[in-house]
């Protein structure tokens, strides 16, 4: 999400130490190919009833290099590369997701007869988060409150990307309101001064067990809500005027 330096292993083809990308043993070093005399390939002539046509194709001795190795070099068996692990230190921008690709170039296979090398493409997995979730730029949670703090209101602490942060719950929340923390998403990759944001849903728990002091103060606000009811009889139930 904020982006890391990061050390990876890969395993590529680096020209040979042996033979410094020559694929000769030695000092011995390539020689000219016998068959093209060096060209790298090979003319035929053919004769047909309409003429003499001559073609030219790449030589069959030297795969149209001009050189051939007499006596190959015996760590690379004559190819001039040789498979390397080899440990890299990558720079992971902000913002990326799972998908991501990285171009990190010349970390590619070396190219033939020590010719340039090629580049290599990193593709990023991100790992999940035990309560965060990840929806593009925005984070999304859950989090629970009792049913005071959803009436009454009440300044909680939750998890955000950035650690621990308040949350305002305001007075009279309902179950499943959704509240968001700006600017606590995940920045946007190329510009990670500009960021999603956390959106947090909310549960309301209910007590499945109430003491004798909290059933009697229960009982008088049910009360007053009943007396309240009586006044207003097109409201119904002992909540009606909370509730409703
Ligand atoms: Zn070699
Ligand atoms: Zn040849």
């Amino acid at each position: 999400m904020f982006g890391q330096e990061k050390e990876i292993q890969i395993r590529h083809l680096e020209t040979c130490s042996t033979c410094n990308g020559s694929g000769a043993k030695g000092s011995s070093g390539p020689t000219t190919c016998g068959t093209c005399g060096g060209a790298g390939q090979v003319r035929r002539a053919t004769r047909t009833p309409f003429g003499s046509f001559t073609q030219v194709a790449p030589c069959p001795t030297c795969e149209g290099s001009g050189q051939v190795i007499a006596d190959p070099c015996t760590a690379c068996g004559g190819q001039g590369l040789q498979q390397v692990r080899k440990k890299l230190r990558i720079n992971i921008p902000a913002g990326v997701d799972t998908g991501t690709r990285l171009r990190v170039s010349n970390e590619g296979n070396a190219g033939q007869r020590g010719g340039p090398a090629g580049d290599l493409y990193v593709f990023l997995t991100v790992q999940s988060h035990p309560s965060l979730r990840r929806d593009g730029i925005n984070i999304q949670s859950e989090v629970a409150v009792n049913y005071l703090q959803a009436i009454l209101g009440d300044t909680i602490e939750v998890d955000t990307v950035d650690g621990p942060a308040p949350l305002e719950i305001p007075a009279g929340t309902q179950p499943g309101a959704v509240l968001t923390l700006s600017g606590k998403g995940v920045p946007k990759l190329g510009n990670p001064v500009a960021r999603g944001n956390h959106l947090i849903s909310l549960k309301v728990q209910l007590p499945t067990k109430t003491n004798a002091e909290e059933r009697e103060l229960l009982q008088q606000l049910a009360g007053h809500h009943s007396a309240r009811g009586q006044k207003h009889p097109h409201k119904s139930g002992l909540f009606g005027g909370l509730f409703g």
